[in-house]
C-alpha cells in the first residue's frame, strides 16, 4: 500500500487541506476506497454477513413492498393524468428491487464464478514490487470488463448486477433514473440510493439509522426508508425525454399541460419560502419534480404504514400500544405520552433531513441544486398533507395547515 498511496499523499493532502481542515482522509478510508472500487461484491459479502442478517434484509424487503402498493394505489384514486395512467402504473408495477444486495451474492458458487478469472495471487518475493501491484489492479479492471463483454447479446438480468455497488462509496447522478445528491452527507456510510432503468437497488448503507433499524417500531421505518423509496417511486412517473428533447411514451404534450399545472402549484408554493439567513427565495422552477416527489413519497410511506397497522392489529388480534384501532391517529403511546403514533411517524420522517448547514451552503444549495434545502422539503411536503396538520392539530389557515393545498401522485 505504501508504494501506491505515497506518491499521492503528498499531493492530497495539500489539495484537501485547502478545503477542510481534516485534511486527508484516515488511512483505514485509503486502504477501504480501493478494496470497495476493485473486489465490492466479496467485501459487500463480507459486510452483509455481519450487518444485514436475512430476516432484517426480508423486512426491509417488505416495507418497500407496501409502500409501492400504497403508491399504486394513490395513483389509481388520482383522477388527473387519466389517459396514461395505466401505463405509468404498469410501468411502476416493474420496477424490479433489490433490498442491501443482489440475491446471488450469498450463494459461495455464484461469488466464486464472479471471481474465478481474478488472479489474486502475488508472489512474497515480489509484494513491494510496483509493477506487480499495478498488475494485480490491471487484473481487476479487466474482470470487470469480462463482465460487461459477457452480457453483451444477453437479456439484462434486473436482480444481477448493481450499477453503483452496494457497497459504492461515491455519488453519481443518472438522468433516467436519480441518484439522491442529498444522501451525500450519509455517503460514509456506504450510503447510496439508486434507481435505473425500472430498478431501484436499496443499498446496505439505508438500511441503517436513521434510515432503517430493525427492532424499532415499524411506524418509523416506514417513515424514513418507506417516504426515501416513495419519493423515487415519484421519480418514475415524471416525465422523460429522449436525448433529442422529444416526450418519451406515455406522454404527449396534451398530458404535459395536465402535468404542468399539477407542477405550477409546486414552483409557486416553494418559491414563496424565504430563507432568511442565506437572503433567498427557494427556485420552485428547478426543485418542483424533486418536491413533488417528496410528497408522493410521505404520502405513500403514511398509508402503507397504516396499512400494516392494520394488518398487524389482525393478526396479532391487538392493536398498536396505546392506540384502538379506530382511532389510530391520536392515540398517545404509554411510553412517550405527548406523542401519537402518527405524530412520531411524521417527527421520523423530519429526523432524517435533520443536519447543520451553514448559511453559505444553504446559499449553493438554494442557488443550484435540485433539492430544497432539508427545512423545506420537511415543510413543503407536509404543510400538503392534511392527515399531518390532523395529527398535530395545526390551526387552519397555519403555515402547516394551509388553504389551499398541493396535490403529487
Ligand atoms: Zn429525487
Amino acid at each position: 500500500m505504501d508504494i501506491i498511496f505515497l506518491p499521492f499523499t503528498d499531493i492530497q493532502q495539500n489539495f484537501y487541506s485547502t478545503e477542510s481542515r481534516e485534511g486527508l482522509k484516515a488511512m483505514k478510508k485509503q486502504c477501504l476506497e480501493p478494496l470497495l472500487q476493485s473486489i465490492p461484491y466479496l467485501m459487500t459479502r463480507i459486510y452483509a454477513e455481519q450487518h444485514l442478517p436475512m430476516n432484517e434484509r426480508n423486512n426491509a424487503r417488505h416495507i418497500i413492498e407496501m409502500v409501492k402498493n400504497s403508491f399504486i394505489e394513490s395513483m389509481r384514486k388520482k383522477n388527473w393524468i387519466d389517459e396514461p395512467k395505466r401505463e405509468l402504473i404498469e410501468k411502476v408495477e416493474q420496477i424490479n428491487i433489490n433490498v442491501g444486495y443482489p440475491d446471488w451474492l450469498m450463494d459461495d458458487k455464484n461469488l466464486e464464478n464472479f471471481h474465478i478469472n481474478l488472479n489474486y495471487t502475488i508472489q512474497e518475493k515480489r509484494k513491494n514490487d510496483t509493477l506487480t501491484l499495478l498488475q494485480y489492479y490491471s487484473n481487476v479492471q479487466e474482470l470487470k470488463m469480462l463482465h460487461l463483454l459477457s452480457q453483451i447479446g444477453e437479456r439484462v438480468n434486473k436482480s444481477h448486477f448493481w450499477d453503483p455497488l452496494p457497497l459504492h462509496v461515491g455519488a453519481t447522478y443518472d438522468y433516467v433514473g436519480h441518484i439522491i445528491s442529498t444522501f451525500i452527507f450519509c455517503l460514509k456510510y456506504f450510503c447510496l440510493h439508486f434507481f435505473k432503468n425500472s430498478q431501484l437497488a436499496i443499498p446496505m448503507g439505508l438500511l441503517q439509522p436513521p434510515f432503517y433499524e430493525d427492532d424499532r417500531p415499524f411506524y418509523l421505518n416506514y417513515a424514513s426508508l418507506g417516504s426515501f423509496f416513495g419519493h423515487e417511486m415519484g421519480h418514475s412517473v415524471t416525465p422523460r425525454y429522449s436525448e433529442f428533447d422529444q416526450l418519451l411514451p406515455p406522454w404527449n404534450m396534451n398530458i404535459l399541460k395536465d402535468y404542468l399545472f399539477k407542477a405550477q402549484c409546486f414552483v409557486s408554493q416553494y418559491t414563496n419560502y424565504y430563507d432568511k439567513e442565506a437572503d433567498l427565495h427557494l427556485d420552485g422552477t428547478r426543485t418542483f419534480e424533486e418536491d413533488m416527489s417528496d410528497l408522493a413519497g410521505i404520502q405513500a410511506a403514511y398509508y402503507a404504514y397504516q396499512e400494516a397497522a392494520k394488518r398487524l392489529a389482525m393478526t396479532n388480534g391487538t392493536n398498536l400500544p396505546g392506540q384502538s384501532s379506530s382511532s389510530m391517529t391520536t392515540q398517545r403511546i404509554q411510553e412517550l405520552p405527548e406523542f401519537s403514533i402518527d405524530m412520531l411517524f411524521f417527527i421520523s420522517f423530519a429526523q432524517k433531513w435533520c443536519r447543520f448547514s451553514t448559511h453559505v451552503q444553504t446559499r449553493m444549495r438554494i442557488s443550484k441544486s435540485v433539492h430544497s434545502p432539508g427545512k423545506y422539503r420537511v415543510n413543503g411536503a407536509l404543510s400538503n398533507l392534511d392527515i399531518f396538520a390532523k395529527a398535530f392539530n395545526c390551526p387552519i389557515g397555519s403555515a402547516m395547515n394551509p388553504a389551499k393545498r398541493c396535490e403529487s401522485w
